[in-house]
């Protein structure tokens, strides 16, 4: 048996989604699969948890969710609710599998207690391969009685559409601006809430990214960024210089100083801090504004693969020397 766990909370920011649901659920108009997408770091995991911990309770609420005391509340706290499946990826791949899917889905068959809810988690659902997403339709489509299906997902478009179209899909947003901005405060978050205007993560990533480490490998990727467009360092210099910083977390960078710097070649307003405003005026002229759509097209697919050879530095040495030919030509 699982170590006793508490149940979990909704970050607070995210209540109203959860009244949203909870409405339906009283209503009897629960549909059987619930899609949630949103930006990195709004707390979608949690959210997830929260709701089908919730949802499973034998007497929440729209302010606090679960009861915390009823027996389903008591089963989930064991880690031993008969009712409750959850799945997220693993292995080196971070995939997952089909083996895993038929599992849940022969699981979810299964009829529930009267009056309750059978309810599956799957997190990240778009790191499901393609086989394990067809294993899922027949559920999504002829699913159990009273089963519930509650998936998350930070890329909804790697999604089969035939898994998209059979769920309801809500995008999570801080729908409680303040709430956010109040507990980023209590949590040490200097400047809150123009954080959280200009931020396009969620409180949770705003909150890593108030850290010390990150702020000083934010202001090396800065670094690597302009001395890359402004011919100070050799790309093997450059290169090295993040070598110590997971390939995934420097073009996830990238990625963005690249989009906004096609805003900004589209006189759009960048909606950036001041320091970044000022590294993407300052490197933006190194390209035209094809150039950059296409630079940017190009960091999206190295930073959404998932071969094994995406971990490692080559990746970044290849695209900085095109990065370079580029600037040169
Ligand atoms: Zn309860």
């Amino acid at each position: 048996m699982a170590e006793p766990a508490p149940l979990t909370a909704c970050p607070p920011w995210l209540l109203e989604h959860w009244q949203a649901i909870f409405q339906r659920h009283e209503q009897g108009k629960l549909p059987h699969a619930l899609l949630f997408t949103g930006a990195q770091g709004l707390g979608k995991r949690r959210f997830v948890r929260f709701v089908a911990e919730s949802l499973l309770c034998l007497n929440c609420s729209p302010a606090t969710g679960a009861c915390g005391s009823c027996d389903s509340c008591a089963q989930l706290t064991a880690g031993a609710h008969p009712e409750f499946s959850t799945l997220m990826p693993e292995g080196a791949s971070m995939n997952i599998k089909v083996d895993s899917i038929r599992e849940l889905v022969n699981w979810l068959q299964l009829s529930a207690p009267p009056g309750r809810y059978r309810a599956a988690l799957i997190d990240q659902a778009d790191a499901m391969n393609r086989n394990a997403a067809n294993s899922l339709l027949k559920t999504l489509e002829e699913p159990g009685e009273r089963a519930l299906l509650i998936l998350s997902a930070d890329r909804p478009g790697d999604l089969p559409a035939t898994v998209r179209s059979r769920c309801q899909s809500t995008v999570l947003n801080v729908a409680d601006k303040s709430a956010a901005i109040n507990w980023l405060a209590e949590q040490g978050v200097a400047g809150a809430e123009d954080q959280l205007a200009y931020s396009r993560v969620g409180p949770y990533a705003l909150l890593e990214q108030s850290t010390d480490v990150w702020q000083e490998s934010e202001q090396r990727l800065q670094k690597a960024w302009k001395d890359l467009f402004l011919m100070r360092a050799s790309v093997g210099k450059i290169v090295d210089s993040l070598s110590d910083l997971p390939v995934r977390r420097s073009l996830g960078q990238f990625s963005h100083w690249t989009l906004l710097a096609t805003k900004m070649g589209q006189n759009l307003s960048v909606g950036a801090d001041h320091a970044t405003s000022e590294l993407i005026s300052e490197v933006h002229t190194g390209l035209d504004s094809e150039q950059w759509f296409s630079l940017y097209d190009r960091i999206q697919q190295l930073y959404r693969s998932d071969s094994a050879s995406f971990k490692s530095q080559t990746v970044l040495e290849g695209l900085f020397a095109d990065i370079r030919l580029m600037t040169q030509g």
